[in-house]
């Protein structure tokens, strides 16, 4: 297939690329890079040994978007561009509801007027309502607390109302849980721009010696060691989680859950990155972040049942690519 993945660029989409490229699929990236760096396709192809096809595109300018689909014969779209720092979209929400909304709508726009209806979409575990038991599974109410968080609500109604008028439509909703790690070559990962608000990016860079100490985020949750429990699965995993959706696309709206099923603790995620990087990560107790919940973490089997996804990367595994990452790839990068 030739495959248009849109935030291409970006942590998931470089990932995917590289995953899509070794299994003989084609793709363009394009991206306004906001959030990454037109050099990831050059470590994209120094991984693959192919020719990756990149153009600086923002979704919003519905024109350009255009001559993308003129210019390729695309039978897929994997949609990864928007924005998703939740806290910016707290103070930001109409940069939030345009870029994400607005972008979504101009693609799908342009897709059904080249007569492309296959489309994977970059959800989120963000949209299961926090009074939903764990394992969350994909039939669970929706909800969301913040601007990010509707906007991926949003995007889901939008894409189950235009399968529903219009059944040549196939698409996938696929909700990620906590995706962390890097590419094994080092080459991508996540880099993102200042001080990091996620677990894993900011342990690394304690790690790193870059920023002193991690604040634990509470340690008095109803958990097995009381900080708040998350499905972490390694970018690789989910990268390929990507491609079986993809080979697997059937008519209609299907929605997955990408993660491991197991949930790590503040304190284990601290443990295994001090086994990675072989030394001791200073950290201390912090009141908890407003709006965390204590556990959240997947019910993967339908996406085992029914795309023979499962995943193979361990915690160890995913903080020894972190680390990789953040000593070679993330410093030759910045
Ligand atoms: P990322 O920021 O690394 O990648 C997103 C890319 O989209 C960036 O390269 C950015 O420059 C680009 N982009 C943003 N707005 C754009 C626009 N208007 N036009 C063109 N490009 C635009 O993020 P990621 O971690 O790779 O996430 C990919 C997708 O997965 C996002 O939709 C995100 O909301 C979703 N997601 C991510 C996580 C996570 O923890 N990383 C979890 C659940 C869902
Ligand atoms: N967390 C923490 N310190 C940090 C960042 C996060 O203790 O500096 C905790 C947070 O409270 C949550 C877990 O780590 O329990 C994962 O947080 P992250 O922001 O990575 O993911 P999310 O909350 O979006 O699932």
């Amino acid at each position: 297939m030739t495959v248009l993945l849109t935030g291409g660029t970006g942590f998931i989409g470089s990932h995917t690329a590289v995953e899509l490229l070794d299994a003989g699929h084609a793709v363009v990236l394009a991206d306004n890079y906001s959030n990454s760096k037109p050099s990831v396709a050059d470590r994209v192809t120094a991984i693959t040994g192919q020719a990756v096809v990149a153009q600086e595109i923002d979704l919003l300018d519905r024109a350009a978007l255009e001559r993308v689909f003129q210019e390729h014969e695309f039978d897929a779209v994997i949609h990864f561009a928007g924005l998703k720092a939740v806290g910016e979209s707290v103070a930001k929400p109409l940069e939030y509801y345009t870029n994400n909304l607005v972008g979504t709508l101009n693609l799908l726009q342009c897709m059904r007027a080249r007569g492309v209806r296959r489309l994977v979409f970059s959800s989120s575990a963000t949209v299961y309502r926090s009074d939903n038991p764990v394992p969350y599974r994909e039939d669970y109410p929706t909800g969301a607390t913040n601007p990010y968080g509707w906007t991926k609500v949003m995007i889901e109604q939008q894409l189950r109302d235009l399968a529903a008028s219009e059944p040549a439509w196939s698409v996938v909703l696929l909700r990620y849980f906590n995706p962390i790690g890097a590419h094994p070559s080092g080459l991508i990962g996540e880099d993102p721009n200042g001080i990091p608000n996620n677990l894993v990016p900011f342990v690394a860079k304690v790690a790193a010696g870059v920023l002193p100490e991690v604040r634990i985020f509470g340690d008095d949750y109803d958990t097995p060691d009381g900080t708040g429990v998350r499905d972490y699965i390694h970018v690789m995993d989910l990268a390929r989680g990507h491609r079986l959706a993809l080979e697997n696309i059937r008519p209609g709206v299907q929605t997955y859950n990408l993660g491991t099923g197991r949930g790590s603790s503040v304190r284990d995620v601290i443990a295994a990155y001090e086994e990675a990087c072989g030394h001791a990560i200073p950290a201390s107790v912090a009141p908890r972040r407003p709006g965390d919940l204590a556990s959240v973490y997947a019910d993967p089997a339908l996406a085992a049942r029914e795309l023979g996804f499962t995943t193979e990367y361990s915690l160890l595994d995913m903080c020894r690519d972190s680390w990789h990452w953040q000593t070679t790839g993330a410093v030759a990068a910045a």
